[in-house]
């Protein structure tokens, strides 16, 4: 018999299955790399800004030395893009690192931690990852049901994870709604707020969740710089929120968890306005592209907030599977999610107007 180690919770876990890299999808269909598509993990068709590579170019001359742990420079640029005090912003290897600080800082064995269901899949990794209790919250219309939410508190909850808009669905939560829910949250409880979309928000559905942040001290705002930012590759993320909860993470975050590279590129990539203004633009025209072809060929699909579109590809429960096979057979890559449970779904990613043309072309050759 062979030794176990480590905790039942651990040995449970599913481990997060990301988006096929280029690479591996010509490796394996015997396709040239520079013919494949990849519409999978809700990267910017963009590519990173001029702006951050200049400043990568100059901060690799300084790779002998340690990053700065603290990010004063980065921190200095989140402050005053936000209006908060530099104290109130932690700095994650991805925004996957602070979600994950997050379940560390806050959750013992045992208590609980609230996600909805098709919430982001990170929540009930980290949430198992320190053999915390989920609560799962059955969606209302592929999106969060706050009430229910709130309803289902217990009382060893303590914390809870809402993205908005939320990946794989897309839905929204419209900011009065999220306010409500916050006033309503016993303030023990630490709520989570990932906003790793907000950026492809229309400016009338915008709304400053940093104000909520000055109003609940058990509220933390989650960004990210791998979404419309086109920093995927070098992993930035952070969170704003009051002492209280960014001391806690502080404590327990690895000291040089932002590399050098990546505080450089970030820092640039924060104040280039009018590339975010540009990929905002080439998503609202690439979603519109692809849900007026989802609508000529009658399929199914979740209106979307975000820079993907979740679309049902077939009735029966292998139709997602099968679907993305036969798109990667012909170098496309797009997201399953029958690991959310939608087996008749695929995840789409919107890229370049002439990438949504190659996988809406596949497309219509594989359903026929
Ligand atoms: C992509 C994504 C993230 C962030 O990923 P990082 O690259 O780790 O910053 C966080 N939350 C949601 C809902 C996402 O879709």
């Amino acid at each position: 018999m062979s030794i176990q180690f480590g905790p039942d919770y651990v040995r449970a876990l599913a481990p997060y299955q990301a988006g096929k890299p280029i690479a591996e999808v010509a490796r394996e269909f015997g396709l040239e790399e520079s013919s494949i598509v990849k519409l999978a993990s809700n990267e910017n068709p963009l590519g990173m800004p001029e702006s951050a590579q200049r400043a990568l170019q100059q901060a690799v001359a300084d790779l002998g030395r340690y990053p700065d742990a603290n990010g004063f420079d980065l921190k200095a640029a989140i402050s005053a893009r936000y209006g908060v005090p530099q104290d109130w912003i932690t700095l994650g290897n991805g925004s996957n690192d602070i979600l994950e600080l997050a379940a560390h800082a806050f959750v013992q064995p045992g208590q609980s931690v609230m996600y909805a269901q098709y919430g982001f899949l990170v929540y009930p990794l980290a949430t198992q990852a320190v053999g915390a209790r989920a609560i799962e919250v059955p969606a209302k219309d592929f999106g969060h049901d706050l009430p229910a939410m709130l309803a289902a508190i217990a009382d060893d909850t303590r914390l809870i994870f809402i993205a908005n808009p939320n990946n794989p669905t897309g839905t929204f939560v419209p900011a009065a709604e999220l306010e409500a829910f916050l006033r309503a949250v016993p303030s023990h409880v630490v709520v989570v707020l990932d906003e790793a979309y907000n950026e492809y928000l229309n400016a009338e559905l915008q709304y400053e969740s940093v104000e909520w942040v000055r109003a609940f001290p058990n509220l933390l705002v989650s960004r990210t710089m791998s979404k419309a930012y086109g920093l995927a590759g070098l992993r930035v993320g952070f969170a704003i929120a009051q002492p209280g909860v960014t001391d806690l993470l502080n404590r327990i975050r690895q000291p040089f968890n932002v590399n050098s590279l990546a505080q450089a590129a970030a820092i640039a990539a924060l104040n280039d306005k009018a590339f975010l203004q540009k990929s905002a633009d080439l998503n609202a025209r690439g979603y519109a592209q692809l849900t007026q072809a989802f609508d000529a060929l009658g399929l199914e699909y979740v209106p979307s907030f975000g820079n993907f579109v979740l679309v049902k590809v077939g009735a029966d429960d292998g139709a997602g599977a099968r679907v993305n096979l036969a798109l990667l057979k012909r170098g496309i890559i797009v997201r399953p999610v029958a690991n959310y449970k939608l087996p008749q779904w695929l995840r789409i990613s919107i890229g370049l107007p002439e990438e949504n043309v190659a996988f809406l072309d596949a497309l219509k050759t594989v359903l026929g």
